[in-house]
């Protein structure tokens, strides 16, 4: 089915809708179809805007799930089981987990195809120019026309004038205060999907995090996704001050594959970064009754500051808005618990200021833990208890100093 409907026009008429998202990308798409999904699009009005006309696959999202992404026709390939970032020789089952690769691609067709039959859906190709809070409506601008909107839905950065940003959004913006409050590391990669000469991969397995490459004074890995025995995603990441560069990662890339003696050809390149800061971490549970314009995706907080993964919160967070919306109750935000809030601020200090024990920490988790309680734990779903026998078999000095420093500033 085709997304290109009437209602795909470059140039809006003066209108007004219920509700407008700003950005067609993963927290868009997830809270679009959330709103469908609850009924609230039978009588009310939601416009889309994307300013990206060429939308295509511009990244690919993995995630752990319990339950199969739906509808799976979006997964391009799932793994049961991973290699031990201690020990590479040594294979984890998931269970009860899978780790799903998703290409956006697959995603954006998927979303739209479910609301191309929602007739209150209106998508506009434009650039947003500044968002206008009014008294009881919300005036959306580009920059050859506008409309109105009773709630507003952002997914990205925009001048907003007549309401005051989320806690940590506005800090963020001031480059002067994310120095001052919270250490800010950048998650880099840069990935290649290859086709070998012959079979040389197990696709039944996946690899999360392999340090056996140079670590350059920051946190360095290679991801590794078979999709088939002779086509996979190698990727180099790097937590670190400083972003990888692709000519960087060029080279680390090739003296990897080198060692490994993998004959390839590149089919596919994919280069990221991710913010690895608390700085959009929320601390009200709900927003303001009177909040028009809501931030959704990496602005609202959906990216966990020390994994850089949030595409299954922001499918989470549009479900959590889209039913308060349909129940007429206060509208959740993305807050999280303090003490993973804690916990992060703690391994961040640590990939900050001690980036080469970046490694240590993240081996030892993964050798001293069954894996799915480290995945429940990256999920923010252990109890404390767990989350002590988690702490007392990591590098405790190194814990103590990230502490210290926490708290001294
Ligand atoms: C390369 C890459 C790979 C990632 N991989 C993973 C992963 O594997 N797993 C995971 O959990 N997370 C991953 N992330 C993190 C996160 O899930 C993604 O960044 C996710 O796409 C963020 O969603 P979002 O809605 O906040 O922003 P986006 O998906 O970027 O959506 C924002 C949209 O707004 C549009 N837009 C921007 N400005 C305007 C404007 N002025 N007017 C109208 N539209 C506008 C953009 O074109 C874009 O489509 C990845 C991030 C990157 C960058």
């Amino acid at each position: 089915m085709s997304i290109q409907l009437q209602s795909v026009i470059s140039a809006p008429p003066a209108s007004s809708f219920d509700f407008t998202i700003v950005g067609a990308g993963a927290s868009g798409l997830w809270l679009a179809l959330a709103l469908f999904e609850e009924g609230l699009l039978e009588n009310l009005t939601l416009c889309i805007v994307e300013s990206d006309a060429s939308k295509h696959n511009d990244r690919t999202w993995c995630y752990w799930e319990v339950a199969s992404p739906q509808p799976n026709v979006m997964v391009s390939k799932s793994w049961n089981s991973i290699y031990n970032p201690h020990n590479l020789l040594s294979r984890n089952d998931l269970l009860p987990y899978s780790y799903y690769h998703i290409r956006s691609a697959d995603f954006y067709k998927s979303i739209k195809q479910q609301l191309a039959t929602c007739a209150n859906i209106t998508w506009y190709t434009l650039t947003v120019a500044e968002i206008e809070v009014q008294s009881h409506r919300v005036l959306v601008k580009t920059v050859d026309t506008s409309w109105y909107s009773s709630q507003v839905f952002l997914s990205t950065q925009l001048p907003v004038r007549g309401q005051n940003l989320t806690d940590g959004l506005s800090d963020f913006l001031s480059q002067k205060e994310r120095k001052k409050n919270a250490p800010f590391l950048w998650q880099s990669f840069v990935g290649w999907r290859l086709q070998t000469s012959s079979p040389i991969f197990d696709d039944t397995c996946a690899t999360l995090m392999c340090f056996d490459i140079p670590q350059q004074n920051s946190t360095q890995f290679i991801y590794e996704l078979p999709f088939s025995a002779s086509e996979a995603l190698i990727e180099i990441t790097r937590f670190g001050q400083n972003q990888l560069t692709y000519q960087e990662a060029e080279i680390l890339l090739r003296e990897f594959l080198e060692k490994k003696n993998i004959d390839f050809n590149i089919l596919e390149k994919e280069h990221g970064n991710i913010p690895m800061t608390a700085q959009f971490d929320v601390r009200r549970k709900y927003l303001e009754a009177e909040t028009r314009v809501i931030y959704i995706g990496t602005l609202g907080g959906a990216i966990k500051p020390t994994t850089g993964y949030g595409f299954k919160r922001m499918q989470n967070y549009g479900k959590a808005l889209a039913k308060a919306l349909r129940e007429q109750k206060p509208l959740p935000t993305m807050r999280r618990l303090n003490r993973f809030r804690f916990y992060d601020h703690l391994l961040l200090r640590i990939l900050y200021s001690s980036p080469h024990r970046g490694k240590a920490v993240f081996q030892r988790l993964f050798e001293t833990q069954p894996i799915s309680r480290v995945l429940r734990f990256l999920d923010e779903e252990t109890t404390i208890l767990e989350e002590i026998l988690i702490f007392l078999r990591l590098p405790i000095r190194l814990f103590l100093r990230s502490l210290l420093s926490y708290c001294f500033n």
